[in-house]
């Protein structure tokens, strides 16, 4: 690998290393293994594969998961009363809601159905609202995972200018919250662009540290950086390639050969952040499971 490349792969793995011990331990004290219900509506392939990741590596890490998979076609009434089901059973400590959802189910009308104290993907108001004031929260996995990059990367974020491409409740929108409060890399000044964003590379030319979640191929490019950055990409893009067994290839939001040019640490697509989502969603599974958030009185 060469040496600017991060290694998601790698540090997941350290980390649900991390979670498999800890989970040990916590059934070691007489408690039950934490359990996760994931749900999944319809079928459409990329979400089918990553809920078979999230509960392959649930096994590994010695999480029960059970997967729930609903028709496209199920109502909000439906979907809202399975959810409330899984909220009031005391065997489940954590609800994953596969995103993104049939178009006539409203994400942020069902991720308010879902009990924040066990809303482990972090997108219920609640946890983004105590996100944004600095309070023990479940984290977004994505953005908390590209912290944990950082940290074992040593990269330091305190006073450097942040630009986050892209502003989504889901990775946008909590990174940038996240790279503003104090965290473990250190505050740092931080810019969010989104569609309405002009002339984007006047700010990402800027960066010292650029965070792209947009789910545009190659939309940033090496012009539009300046030497040394840190780059994080998030997107994840199927573009199709016949010489592929598949007929596709992923391929993430900057345009890899120019952008690693001029990047000091770039993450790769496949292989950079989306291992570290997956293992951030075991850490807060286990978060939940020992009520390490929400005591039990709250
Ligand atoms: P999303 O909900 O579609 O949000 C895209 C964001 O990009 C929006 O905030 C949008 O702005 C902004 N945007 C669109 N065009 C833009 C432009 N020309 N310039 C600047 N911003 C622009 O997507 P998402 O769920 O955040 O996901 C983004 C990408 O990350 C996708 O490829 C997705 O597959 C990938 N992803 C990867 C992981 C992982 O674990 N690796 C996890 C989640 C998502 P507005 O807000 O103004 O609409």
């Amino acid at each position: 690998m060469a040496k600017n490349i991060i290694d998601g792969k790698k540090v997941a793995s350290i980390l649900r290393q991390q979670v498999r011990e800890d989970v040990q331990e916590w059934v070691g004290r007489g408690n039950r293994s934490p359990m996760l219900q994931a749900i999944l509506i319809g079928d459409d392939p990329a979400s089918r594969t990553y809920v078979a990741a999230k509960t392959r590596a649930c096994k590994e890490v010695g999480i029960e998961s059970e997967t729930s998979v609903f028709p496209d076609t199920i109502s909000i009434r439906e979907l809202k009363e399975a959810i409330r089901s899984y909220n009031k059973d005391d065997s489940i400590d954590g609800i994953l809601l596969q995103l993104p959802l049939p178009s006539h189910l409203h994400p942020s009308q069902i991720i308010e159905t879902i009990d924040h104290r066990k809303d482990v993907d972090g997108f219920h108001p609640m946890n983004v609202g105590r996100l944004a004031v600095g309070q023990p929260t479940f984290r977004s996995c994505t953005p908390a995972g590209i912290l944990e990059l950082f940290r074992y990367y040593s990269v330091m974020t305190k006073g450097k200018r942040a630009v986050v491409v892209g502003a989504s409740n889901i990775v946008g929108s909590p990174m940038a919250i996240m790279l503003s409060r104090e965290n473990d890399s250190g505050k740092a000044t931080t810019t969010i662009c989104h569609k309405y964003t002009r002339d984007l590379t006047q700010h990402t030319i800027q960066a010292d540290i650029l965070v792209v979640a947009v789910g545009s191929p190659g939309m940033i490019t090496g012009q539009m950086v300046k030497e040394g950055v840190v780059v994080v990409d998030v997107g994840i893009n199927r573009v199709s390639d016949s010489t592929t067994e598949k007929g596709y290839r992923l391929v993430g939001d900057c345009d890899f050969e120019t952008v690693s040019e001029k990047a000091s640490l770039i993450t790769p697509v496949p292989g950079g952040v989306g291992p570290m989502t997956v293992a951030m969603l075991m850490k807060n599974t286990l978060l939940a499971a020992k009520k390490s958030i929400y005591p039990k009185e709250d």
